[in-house]
């Protein structure tokens, strides 16, 4: 379980989630599918894709496996234990395969696009294999497979987003909503897969988004998430220029913030992922200006040596991420910052290990997402330097990054107590029903009681913390409260 140990947010603790709509669907669906996500919330927002688009071919989402027919598991790539826990899933489904004939199963993202043909060759685990490009081709690759053959494609595109699909909200607690606004990556960090299996970097239509972030609104959505592997090099320029003269007005990511935020000021707005080379001084002035964006700032560091960091392609230094904190702090004080860390890559030593201790000190960070190194094939790394930290010491260190992380985790919480924060209301707290639990703007969970006031779900709360764990905060709604 050292592998990856996290806090606070949704995707890594909904690995292997079987999704489907809230509501049971009307029966009349021709098949039923069943969906399983693993990996980053881009996959998560993707399988509502996919959903969409079998939807309208006739299929209905299913969480029970034994009632489908189509069975898909929506997979990661980015380390090896990733690919292992789907592995074992798919030889789980094959054994069902057996016990009801005529059941199909699929393989879609980016083990798919990785081993390719593989899964249908030597495996023979499987009976689709899609890519994450190729989502609109499901339907006729169902059909092909339906006539026996083998289905597979993986091809990537330069320019598939997706934007007029509409997704289908998948287990969603009707509040917060996943808005894909860009695919691929074009930053080549050496560690990283994720450019060979989800291709180059494209942007989504701005109108898009926005029609999409205001239809959620207007159906009780009060925060969306604007989804991307590195979202600050978000640029999209409008194809049309008949209605503006000629006249073409690119649309960066702190314009498309900005335009996502007056959909409307009870309208929340969260973005994953920051590259620290690439977030600017106008998405951070932009974030101030207005207080529906969350003032929450994932910032991947994976390592705090500047070698190390040199040697993982992630283009800046030490000192460069660090003044990059502290431009944060000043125009955005307060701002929850969180992290990725990766320990144990190539040649790293303790002095540098050391180092990725100390910048998450600097940087105190209110949670981190925390890994050992896991060598991918194809990745520059893998081709260029050698694995060669023993697993007992990327375990050792990894410990040690975890133990530093829940210590800040808990003193950042601690440095709450007292404060009052405005509470977006996501549902009742998991432990009890007189409890609500929401998140601060800083992303932070508070649970407090339901009290005799008549809050819903999408309210927004005043709570005053009282007390807290190193994952929560706990309060009590303040009533008559004027912030500042
Ligand atoms: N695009 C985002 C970024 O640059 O921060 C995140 C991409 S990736 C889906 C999420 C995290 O997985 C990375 O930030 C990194 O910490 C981790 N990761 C990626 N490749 C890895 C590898 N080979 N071994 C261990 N962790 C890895
Ligand atoms: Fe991978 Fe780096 Fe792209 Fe993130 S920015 S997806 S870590 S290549």
């Amino acid at each position: 379980m050292l592998e990856s140990l996290t806090q606070k947010k949704h995707d890594e603790t909904r690995q292997g989630e079987a999704l489907a709509p809230a509501l049971t669907e009307p029966t009349g669906f021709r098949k039923r599918f069943y969906i399983e996500s693993y990996g980053c919330a881009m996959n998560f927002a993707d399988s509502e894709v996919v959903a969409s688009i079998l939807n309208k071919e006739g299929f209905g989402a299913t969480r029970d496996v034994e009632q489908a027919d189509l069975i898909f598991v929506n997979t990661c790539s980015i380390r090896e234990k990733a690919e292992q826990t789907v592995r074992k899933r798919l030889t789980e489904f094959r054994k069902l395969k057996k016990s009801k004939p005529g059941t199909l199963v699929g393989v879609l993202g980016c083990m798919a696009e990785r081993l390719k043909s593989k899964f249908l060759e030597e495996e023979k685990l499987v009976d689709i294999v899609v890519g994450p490009d190729a989502y609109r081709s499901l339907p006729a690759l169902v059909d092909e497979a339906e006539s026996g053959q083998k289905a597979i494609n993986v091809l990537l595109s330069r320019d598939e987003t997706y934007a007029d699909i509409s997704p289908i909200r998948l287990n969603s607690n009707g509040i917060s909503a996943f808005v894909s606004i860009m695919r691929g990556c074009n930053n080549m960090c050496s560690f990283c897969v994720v450019p060979f299996t989800r291709g180059r970097e494209r942007s989504r239509d701005a109108d898009s988004i926005i029609r999409e972030c205001r239809e959620l609104f207007e159906n009780g959505y009060r925060e969306v998430t604007l989804l991307g592997q590195n979202v600050d090099s978000y640029y999209y320029v409008p194809g049309d220029t008949k209605h503006t003269g000629g006249n073409v007005q690119a649309v960066t990511f702190a314009k498309l913030l900005e335009q996502v935020a007056l959909v409307s000021p009870l309208l929340r707005v969260r973005f994953s992922t920051s590259h620290p080379k690439d977030i600017t001084d106008e998405v951070l002035f932009t974030m101030a200006r207005h207080e529906n964006i969350c003032n929450n700032i994932h910032l991947p560091v994976q390592s705090g040596s500047s070698r190390i960091l040199q040697l993982m392609n992630r283009t800046y230094t030490r000192e460069w991420y660090i003044k990059k904190i502290d431009r944060i702090r000043e125009i955005l004080p307060g701002c929850g910052i969180s992290s990725d860390i990766i320990t144990g890559f190539c040649s790293e030593t303790e002095e540098e290990h050391q180092e990725t201790l100390s910048i998450m000190e600097y940087a105190k960070y209110d949670y981190s997402y925390m890994f050992f190194y896991s060598e991918r094939p194809g990745t520059l790394a893998q081709r260029r330097y050698k694995d060669d930290i023993p697993e007992d010491i990327k375990k050792r260190r990894l410990t040690e990054i975890v133990n530093r992380q829940n210590r800040l985790s808990l003193e950042s919480n601690r440095n709450d107590l007292g404060k009052i924060f405005k509470v977006l209301i996501e549902g009742p707290s998991k432990k009890s029903d007189s409890d609500w639990m929401g998140r601060t703007s800083e992303n932070k969970v508070m649970i407090f009681p339901k009290q005799h006031f008549n809050y819903s779900a999408g309210d927004y709360a005043y709570v005053k913390t009282l007390t807290c764990t190193q994952g929560t905060l706990l309060g009590e709604i303040v009533n008559d409260v004027v912030m500042a």
